[in-house]
């Protein structure tokens, strides 16, 4: 990642900081090995990822390690392990590489970054909503538009099971039609069946049973008032009956931030409860939900949306004629930084004629140039030389370079 894209990252990635933590969000940090165990039992047997996304292999014990392909889990994993969720609720988040071994392609890496935040110790709905609305918020200050949201409701594990028989029945009827792939599924995991990306099975999948009909009392009356909720904040959404997500641990409410300005790698957020991991991995019973922001497609919807984030130039690039003004430069510099700590100082280094000097401080972005030969060290002083616009060079005085500088540059004060 080249540092013209770093600034974009950055800009996003503090932007995100920001909103979250303005939240209530802490932010936890995670290995990015774990044992192959934790994401076998979080994320299921029978998914993508864990069946042919992980990098799996056994470390000089014996032991076998994953270099994580997602956040929840380590954040349950360490929330567990130091009693982080014993009688206490817990608003995290999280950033970084993940890693899953996918046909590298736009919008797709082996490598790629999440931001990752989970509550703990919240049945919601309140919460699921306030997760949803806090995308939105980023989204708006980032300048981000061309986002929907999707949402459904998974139920609880009875109704999946009971979703998953009428699923079994409605495509074992039609096994003829199915794919490679989907037919496994119909063993393993139908639900995932509804998730294939082959067109050719698309018609069958449109007319398979929708989960919402199954759905048990409670959960059904958690979405409606999440529905309300986001309803209330004016937060439009669609409700998707088909949205079921690749990981076996979500239950109830689960969404999706979408957009069609990504080709097919169209879903920028993902998440949803998951309720009964905590306890599947070996905690107390804890209620919680959490998403993750895929943050390459993140950066790439914020650049198509006409965004963008400067490279941060110096400001003031600070030639120097002769070995005494050299000295001389290197001192003032000093000073200077620790005068205007919000301004960059560049030093031209590596000699060059008073020409080449005056070269690269144009190239180097900076607002003005400050120049010392000879003179102007005899004469304690520097001239200020504006790279910006057409201004008349100046001499000013060591003393008042400060001042100056806080004029002419009206952000270093
Ligand atoms: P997809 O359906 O695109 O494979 P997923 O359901 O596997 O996504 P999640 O595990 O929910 O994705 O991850 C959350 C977010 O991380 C996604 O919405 C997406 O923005 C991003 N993401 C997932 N896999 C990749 C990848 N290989 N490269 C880049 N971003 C990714
Ligand atoms: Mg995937």
């Amino acid at each position: 990642m080249l540092p013209a894209a770093v600034a974009t990252w950055r800009h996003v990635e503090e932007t995100a900081r920001r909103v979250v933590e303005s939240f209530g969000y802490a932010e936890i940090r995670l290995p990015l090995l774990e044992y192959t165990d934790l994401f076998r039992r979080s994320i299921g047997e029978v998914t993508d990822i864990v069946e042919k996304e992980m990098y799996t292999f056994d470390d000089r014990n014996g032991e076998s390690l994953t270099l994580r392909p997602e956040a929840t889990a380590g954040v349950v994993r360490a929330g567990i392990t130091n009693g982080l969720l014993y009688n206490q609720r817990q608003k995290l988040w999280t950033s970084g590489p993940m890693f899953r071994y996918e046909k590298p392609q736009q919008g797709r890496y082996r490598q790629f970054h999440q931001i990752d935040v989970e509550a703990l110790g919240y049945p919601g709905p309140d919460v699921d909503a306030e997760l949803i609305l806090m995308c939105a918020r980023l989204w708006r200050e980032l300048g981000v538009s061309r986002v929907s949201l999707e949402i459904n409701s998974l139920g609880d594990p009875e109704t999946r099971l009971s979703y998953r028989r009428a699923l079994v029945d409605y495509f074992a009827a039609a096994k003829a039609r199915l794919d490679e792939d989907s037919l496994r599924r119909l063993v393993q995991n139908p639900l995932r069946i509804l998730d294939s990306k082959n067109p050719d099975i698309e018609e069958l999948v449109a007319g398979a049973p929708v989960m919402l009909d199954y759905l048990d009392a409670d959960s059904a009356q958690h979405f409606d008032e999440l529905k309300a909720l986001l309803d209330a904040a004016q937060l439009s959404y669609t409700v998707n009956p088909r949205l079921v997500r690749g990981l076996d641990y979500y239950n109830r409410t689960v969404f999706e931030w979408v957009t069609d300005a990504l080709g097919s790698q169209g879903a920028v957020c993902s998440g949803g409860r998951y309720d009964g991991l905590v306890e599947q991995l070996g905690g107390r019973a804890v209620a919680a939900i959490g998403c993750a922001i895929g943050v390459e497609r993140l950066v790439a919807l914020f650049e198509i949306c006409g965004n963008s984030a400067a490279l941060r130039e110096p400001d003031v690039y600070i030639v120097t004629v002769g070995a005494a003004a050299l000295r001389r430069g290197l001192e003032l510099a000093e000073t200077l930084r620790d005068a205007l700590p919000a301004l960059k100082f560049e030093m031209n280094l590596g000699d060059g004629s008073f020409k080449t000097q005056l070269k690269r401080a144009d190239k180097s972005g900076a607002a003005c140039a400050l120049i010392l030969g000879e003179t102007e060290v005899r004469e304690n002083c520097a001239s200020l030389k504006p790279l910006r616009s057409a201004e008349d060079q100046v001499s000013v005085p060591f003393e008042r370079l400060k001042t100056v500088l806080e004029t002419f540059i009206p952000k270093s004060a």
